[in-house]
């Protein structure tokens, strides 16, 4: 974002981000200007990258925000050199973590303070772009962090959603290349999740049956969208993709909530990610893409309807006025082609050019 200069005065702020409802469609939106003062920082940290700096770097952790944790050699110190995975809030927080929701009305409007979590998860110490030449061991770790992380914040009371996503490349929204994913954790179920949760809801209403198991049964039968087929994950391009090469990656046995994986399936998960990744970049020439862990929200039990999942969204269309104005994506490539492209890519995952 580039504000005119002109506008700076005008800029007032709020004393903290403010979650606010469009009253027509329950849609809730951040108001957060700490993110406004992102754009020169931005420009400033490419700038330093070119020159060979990077913030995320293993020896500049006293640039980045005290961490909140690490997996690290033992001996050394937090906040210092000798860790393998970090995480840390992110400098420019969209929701703070300080104070209470104060839920409160303005006349017809709803809305809370912006009370929550947005962390980087910072995953190798060099200075690495791709999570595809990470090890299949290395991602298994960022994996680890995921879950370990949501299972710390699902001890607060005030958060109810935690939000694991990836940007890789500008077109995917990332503003540093060294390789990193964000958490983002909020008072309030997004409307994507509730929309899949209630559709699932639904199903699971008539047919008494999860709606995702039925899927991978329904998938692994036909084969043309599978991508891969392991022991304990499929992943496959979904019938009604929104975006070409657009893959789901869905554990088979039937899990409402990501942080209650098994060691056992992370090393299988970290094995499947590895090789979509590297398939993705092979097939696509280093595509900028996003990945999100869809699962249930943090304060709920296990539920028998809804299903985590990761979705990975290569970046190769963009979001344009019909998108915005319809809620209709035109994808230009049949999930069943991308598929079958993305299944005869051959990987060998052994290949690693950085630990
Ligand atoms: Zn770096
Ligand atoms: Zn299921
Ligand atoms: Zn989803």
């Amino acid at each position: 974002m580039n504000l005119s200069p002109d506008f700076h005065p005008y800029l007032k702020g709020l004393p903290m981000p403010e979650l606010r409802k469009d009253p027509i469609v329950g849609r809730w939106v951040i108001i957060s200007t700490e993110r406004a003062k992102r754009p020169m920082e931005t420009t400033q940290t490419i700038d330093r990258l070119e020159s060979g700096y990077c913030p995320f770097c293993e020896g500049n952790e006293d640039d980045t925000t005290k961490e909140i944790l690490a997996y690290r050699q033992r001996n050394t110190q937090p906040n210092a050199p000798g860790w393998r995975v970090r995480v840390v809030p992110n400098k420019f927080p969209a929701l703070k973590i300080e104070g209470d929701l104060q839920k409160r009305g303005e006349g017809i409007y709803d809305k809370m303070n912006g009370v929550g979590a947005h962390e980087v998860i910072i995953e190798c110490p060099f200075h690495e772009a791709s999570m595809a030449n990470f090890s299949e061991d290395r991602i298994r770790e960022i994996l680890w962090v995921y879950r370990d992380r949501l299972v710390d914040l699902k001890r607060d009371p005030r958060l109810v959603y935690g939000l694991i996503f990836k940007n890789v490349g500008a077109a995917a929204g990332a503003s540093l290349e060294h390789s990193h994913s964000q958490l983002v954790v909020t008072p309030i179920v997004p409307i994507n999740v509730q929309q899949e949760m209630d559709g699932a809801r639904e199903f699971f209403g008539y047919r008494g049956r999860c709606i995702y198991c039925d899927m991978i049964h329904q998938e692994s039968d036909a084969e043309k969208r599978i991508v891969l087929d392991t022991p304990n994950f499929l992943a496959f391009c979904p019938f009604a993709a929104r975006f070409p090469f657009e893959t789901w990656v869905v554990p088979k046995s039937h899990q409402s909530h990501f942080e209650n994986i098994q060691r056992i399936e992370i090393e299988e998960f970290g094995t499947v990610i590895k090789t979509l990744l590297m398939k993705m970049e092979f097939a696509l020439e280093k595509p900028a893409y996003n990945y999100v862990i869809h699962t249930s929200p943090l304060d709920v039990q296990p539920l028998p309807h809804y299903h985590w999942h990761m979705e990975i969204i290569p970046r190769l269309t963009r979001v344009a006025g019909f998108e915005w104005g319809t809620g209709f994506y035109i994808n230009p490539v049949p999930p069943e082609d991308a598929a079958a492209y993305l299944r005869d890519r051959d990987v060998d995952v052994s290949q690693a050019r950085l630990s």
